[in-house]
């Protein structure tokens, strides 16, 4: 351990940051090549550096925007202002979907808000010769989308998902996935200094967070086909209202599935085998 990884560890725990010393070592590698724990310092240039990145996440800048890129599942994505962070909470909600694409030939998926197409770049990846489709309406996180959808297969549409169910073929859909902006009023009020800097257009989904909920469950059944799928990532706390919201839209065999924290985090919705 050496004395400029210490300084640099007191001063991120200093500015309230969580796991410090997690974020000083990723700092430092991305600084000078090396790992802080065996390394006897940084040169005068990449002190420099190193000085210039701490000042940024001391500010609260979350980490995944300074490195620039950040791991989901297998794979590694571009990320930075102006698009959400993949989060390791959202892994169960492509887990999820990929269980009920097994043994589907070719299944046509959407991806809905994909945002750096996390979730959609996770299905193509493991789930042979899924057509997907990422969507996505803001501009700044439209050019990471492209960038990591780059030589993939995956599409990608610029399109407002509150019109954009009305250029769906009717049962074309096998699967439809999405991590809405689900964060309630109160919620955005209330942000941790990183979120607060990550765009709002991710993460408020209204007053009562449920927004996006009532209009996917709503308007996009008649895009899936009979039997198919609709699978949101939730809220800790939005279970039983995005269960019943479901349930209300006709939605079948409904479940919610918890993250690898415990909470609640992926509801899962099938459109009955023969429509109603
Ligand atoms: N999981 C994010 C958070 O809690 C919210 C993401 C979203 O609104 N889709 O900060």
């Amino acid at each position: 351990m050496n004395a400029a990884f210490q300084k640099l560890c007191a001063m991120l725990t200093a500015a309230g940051v969580p796991d410090a010393r997690f974020d000083a070592a990723e700092l430092y590698r991305f600084a000078t090549g090396r790992d802080p724990r065996l390394d006897d310092g940084p040169s005068a240039a990449e002190a420099a550096r190193l000085s210039a990145l701490a000042e940024r996440r001391a500010a609260r800048e979350p980490l995944q925007y300074i490195l620039g890129e950040w791991d989901f599942m297998d794979f590694t994505l571009k990320v930075g202002p102006g698009v959400l962070c993949p989060r390791a909470d959202s892994e169960i909600v492509c887990e999820s979907a990929l269980a009920l694409l097994q043994g589907r030939e070719q299944p046509v998926v959407y991806d809905l808000c994909a945002g750096t197409g996390c979730l959609g770049l996770g299905i193509a990846r493991h789930s042979p010769g899924a057509l997907v489709t990422c969507v996505e309406k803001s501009p700044e996180a439209w050019r990471y989308l492209t960038a990591n959808t780059a030589q993939t297969g995956v599409r990608t549409v610029q399109a407002d998902v509150f019109t954009y169910y009305k250029t769906l073929p009717a049962e074309g859909a096998d699967l439809i996935i999405s991590n809405p902006p689900y964060l309630t009023g109160a919620e955005m009020r209330a942000l941790m200094p990183e979120t607060a800097q990550e765009p709002a257009m991710a993460l408020d989904g209204g007053a009562d967070g449920l927004d996006f909920y009532r209009l996917l469950t709503e308007k996009y059944r008649d895009a899936v086909r009979p039997g198919g799928w609709l699978v949101l990532e939730i809220g800790y706390a939005q279970g039983p209202a995005v269960l019943a919201l479901g349930a209300a839209c006709g939605w079948v065999n409904t479940s919610c599935r918890k993250d690898y924290g415990g909470n609640d985090r992926a509801v899962l919705l099938q459109k009955p085998e023969k429509s109603c």
